[in-house]
């Protein structure tokens, strides 16, 4: 009997392998995992079908027979490892806010721009005005920059329509872009991002909570973000609302601790909120109880404190009290312009002191738990959807070392090839 082996329609070999495989079961990765990649010299990975079949050293790949048409590489000399998963993008948005890039020079000028019906509200007028076909070209084309700098996950949250009717219109083109995207799109509902003008606070507030029944029952997301900061909303203003989504069923997040301190971190931990975004201003307390729950993990966004020119948040309070990190990019039109993961993973590492493995790890595996995925991506493990790149250099150190290097050499993302 001639035995048959199995099938593989990706293989690429020969490589520097990271797998971010866990050490025993996937959780997000506090201790020493949290700079663990995984990495295997002369190493390979398979897949069929999009899920990855198998990692591996030497030869052992030959184990494989290949299918008609599969892909094989030889990538000796470079890094191969899972694609980045950016967990916090503002992408659907239509203006830019030069102007106020170049005269806001600190956190505070922000919440000051802000009381002018500067920030958010120019992005909001620039958003509302544009067609559908406007704002869905734009994100588009975001998006396709995104995968081309290795982001294989992405999460896109509305935010610029404020008022009900023109939030569902966002929501709505939002999931038309996860519906054709090469990559896998995870959309949130911001329902408290700013306060929109002519509108009591009670109302609005109450228009948001009924929107979330509306959002669970179209499927237009799959979770609710609040932006919780001082004279925007407090977490008193925001419990009705993230209690709403969870009874629909829907993830809760939230934008917390960024320019002050207003207990949102610990407001966030004890509503068991799948990310708490921002924390450059979390309190001791609130490092206690989000690490006292253990549930929610700390997305730390680097790129919003370079260019609004605040006190980054110190990755090592984290790590030292054992709360998993993720970083994501936080891109947006007014706060944070970068494109790719792989200028957030150099600006987490000069800013926020995460190591270089670290920061891989808060890009990578903790990024796809910060989204709920941590089984189905962000590790090269059995099983798991084949997302992965393969970069132009041996050390993946490089990715906060040449900063601004173009190393991104091919995307796969459900083990086709997207970049
Ligand atoms: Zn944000």
């Amino acid at each position: 009997m001639i035995m048959e082996r199995p099938q593989a329609d990706l293989l690429v070999r020969g490589a520097r392998l990271l797998t971010l495989a866990p050490f025993r079961t996937e959780q997000p990765r506090v201790g020493p995992a949290a700079g663990d990649v995984g990495a295997i010299d002369d190493g390979w990975v398979a897949a069929r079908d999009g899920a990855i079949l198998g990692t591996g050293h030497g030869d052992g790949w030959q184990q494989y027979e290949l299918t008609a048409g599969a892909v094989e590489r030889q990538v000796a000399g470079r890094v191969v490892m899972p694609g980045l998963v950016d967990p916090h993008t503002h992408l659907c948005y239509a203006g830019e806010r030069w102007d106020e890039f170049t005269t806001r020079h600190s956190g505070a000028d922000y919440l000051a721009v802000l009381e002018r019906g500067g920030g958010i509200h120019a992005t909001v007028r620039a958003t509302r005005e544009a067609s559908d076909e406007t704002l869905l070209a734009l994100t588009r084309a975001r998006l396709a920059r995104a995968v081309s700098l290795g982001t294989t996950t992405i999460e896109i949250k509305s935010g610029y329509g404020l008022d009900p009717d023109e939030e569902l219109r966002q929501l709505r083109l939002i999931a038309r872009i996860r519906t054709e995207a090469a990559i896998d799109v995870a959309v949130t509902y911001l329902a408290l991002h700013a306060m929109p003008r002519g509108i009591e606070r009670r109302d609005f507030l109450k228009a948001a909570e009924a929107m979330v029944g509306t959002v669970a029952a179209e499927h237009l997301a799959e979770a609710v973000d609040g932006f919780i900061e001082k004279g925007v909303f407090e977490p008193e203003d925001a419990r009705p609302v993230m209690k709403a989504a969870q009874a629909a069923g829907l993830a809760v997040t939230m934008h917390a601790d960024q320019l002050h301190d207003v207990n949102a971190a610990a407001f966030a931990a004890r509503l068991q909120a799948r990310s708490a975004d921002h924390l450059a201003n979390v309190s001791a307390d609130g490092m206690r109880v989000l690490a006292r729950i253990g549930h929610t993990v700390a997305v730390l966004l680097p790129g919003s404190a370079f260019f609004v020119g605040y006190a980054p948040p110190d990755a090592r309070r984290f790590l030292a009290a054992r709360v998993p990190v993720a970083i994501a990019t936080d891109h947006n039109p007014g706060t944070s312009p970068l494109e790719g993961m792989p200028a957030a993973i150099a600006l987490a590492v000069t800013l926020c002191h995460l190591t270089p493995h670290e920061a891989i790890v808060a890009a990578t595996i903790n990024a796809a738990h910060a989204l709920g995925r941590g089984q189905r991506t962000g590790a090269l493990v059995v099983g798991r959807r084949a997302d992965l790149l393969i970069l132009e250099t041996d050390d993946e150190r490089d990715l906060c070392y040449r900063l601004g290097a173009p190393l991104v050499r091919e995307v796969y993302a459900g083990g086709r090839r997207v970049a």
